[in-house]
């Protein structure tokens, strides 16, 4: 009964009778049932030996050797032989070809795996498949369901970051005579930084509650091994650990106090342009043609460079020099605090270059300096674990950056779920031809 055409398509239950080639060029199979338990109703189960009619269903199919094929079975409907059964009639399905489907089981799963496994978008996979957008939809939830772990493993060291989704909104508020927000929707993201699992999940919005609601629906078991959690300067994640995590040592990563210290600099550098010319800076003002050069590191320019860069500072006219300069060694003191990660800084030195970093800060007149002292001293706990265990958000960073692109080939999305499903499939470590089951 298994003749080599059948062999080749290998739609288990099914015999290709016969290929013709249409008007088109398209091969058409011409299918006839080859499975015994086709005949038996699917309720009771009892085999059927009354036909009630012949029906033909197309299916549609993957290519067969790169050209499309067309499916043609004729099939029967049988009646069921049990009187009591609510079943009375049933037409015969396979396991790649069930009741009422116009696609076979390994079209549905090859379009989902292409946006699961391939990286494809949705409305690619549709064109390259040649099936509608919602199928390949739900092709892919389903797919993605299957193939991503319904629970993280262990974690020791967890990343929490937070990136937006979609574009903030704004209106124009007329009482209030300013501008105010409606929509600013963000994405919570928990990553795995010490083991290979990338990111484990999404949570809507940048509360304390939607924090501790994932963390809180995950097993003690699994929290107590938490050993560390890398998030940036942000109280609302803070807290959210305070409560789930209370073991956790919480580190924050040198990447935003560097970029604390930076903003810092460029305030003080608008502000005293600002307030000594009476307008913006321009490219004749020399501090603000050296702008990108006063938030470099000192420590990757050359001797050469650092000196002239000190030179064009004290050239400047002392009110808009030496705040600047003020600010901009307010900063490199804090590097030099931050370039002692990884190294077992003894504890006298670090205390010493944040003594060095504060006394900076307080004997300037400057309130960007001020204010940066003050968060360094409420994060001060959290930097300090840096500088001992060098733990760093940098894989949340990497996430994030993925799920932009992902968002940027979709276009946007509209339905928040599917934004994380995909994002999620992206993302995991186990991604790029390890998604696929089969
Ligand atoms: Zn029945």
């Amino acid at each position: 009964m298994v003749n080599d055409t059948t062999r080749l398509l290998g739609l288990d239950g099914l015999v290709a009778e016969r290929v013709e080639v249409d008007a088109g060029g398209v091969p058409v199979v011409d299918l006839s049932t080859g499975c015994e338990q086709a005949r038996c109703c699917p309720k009771c189960g009892q085999r059927a030996v009354r036909v009630k009619q012949w029906t033909t269903t197309r299916p549609r199919d993957l290519p067969v050797a790169g050209r499309p094929v067309r499916l043609r079975w004729r099939k029967r409907r049988w009646y069921c032989p049990t009187p009591a059964c609510p079943r009375k009639s049933f037409t015969e399905q396979v396991a790649q070809v069930p009741a009422r489907s116009r696609l076979t089981m390994r079209l549905r799963q090859a379009a989902g795996a292409a946006v699961v496994d391939g990286g494809r978008t949705i409305v690619q996979s549709a064109r390259d498949h040649d099936v509608s957008w919602p199928v390949v939809a739900d092709a892919f939830t389903a797919h993605a369901n299957r193939v991503l772990p319904a629970e993280p493993q262990p974690v020791a060291v967890l990343g929490i970051d937070e990136v937006r989704r979609g574009k903030p909104h704004w209106i124009w508020d007329e009482q209030a005579g300013s501008w105010t927000v409606t929509a600013d929707r963000w994405h919570v993201g928990f990553c795995d930084l010490s083991g290979g699992q990338g990111l484990l999940a999404q949570v809507e919005g940048r509360t304390t509650a939607a924090v501790t609601g994932w963390l809180a629906a995950r097993s003690l078991a699994w929290r107590a091994q938490v050993e560390a959690v890398a998030i940036d300067m942000c109280s609302v994640f803070k807290a959210a650990i305070r409560q789930v995590l209370p073991h956790a040592l919480l580190v924050v990563d040198h990447f935003h106090v560097v970029r604390l210290a930076n903003r810092a600099v460029t305030e003080v550098r608008r502000r005293v342009t600002l307030s000594q010319h009476g307008r913006r800076g321009r490219g004749s003002d020399p501090e603000w043609r050296m702008r990108n050069r006063l938030t470099r590191s000192a420590a990757r320019m050359s001797g050469k460079h650092v000196d002239r860069l000190a030179d064009t500072l004290q050239a400047l006219p002392a009110k808009i020099g030496a705040p600047i300069l003020a600010a901009w060694n307010a900063k490199e003191d804090l590097l030099d605090l931050l370039a002692t990660a990884r190294t077992r800084p003894d504890r006298e030195l670090v205390h010493r270059l944040l003594h060095r970093f504060y006394t900076r800060c307080a004997t300037s007149e400057l309130p960007e300096l001020h204010r940066l002292a003050t968060t360094i001293e409420t994060w001060w706990p959290q930097i300090h674990a840096f500088l001992t265990t060098g733990i760093t958000n940098a894989g949340s960073e990497g996430t994030n950056r993925v799920i932009k692109t992902v968002a940027r080939d979709a276009y946007g999305f509209r339905n928040p779920e599917n934004q994380r499903l995909r994002t999620h499939t992206a993302t995991t470590r186990r991604h790029r031809g390890h998604l696929n089951p089969a």
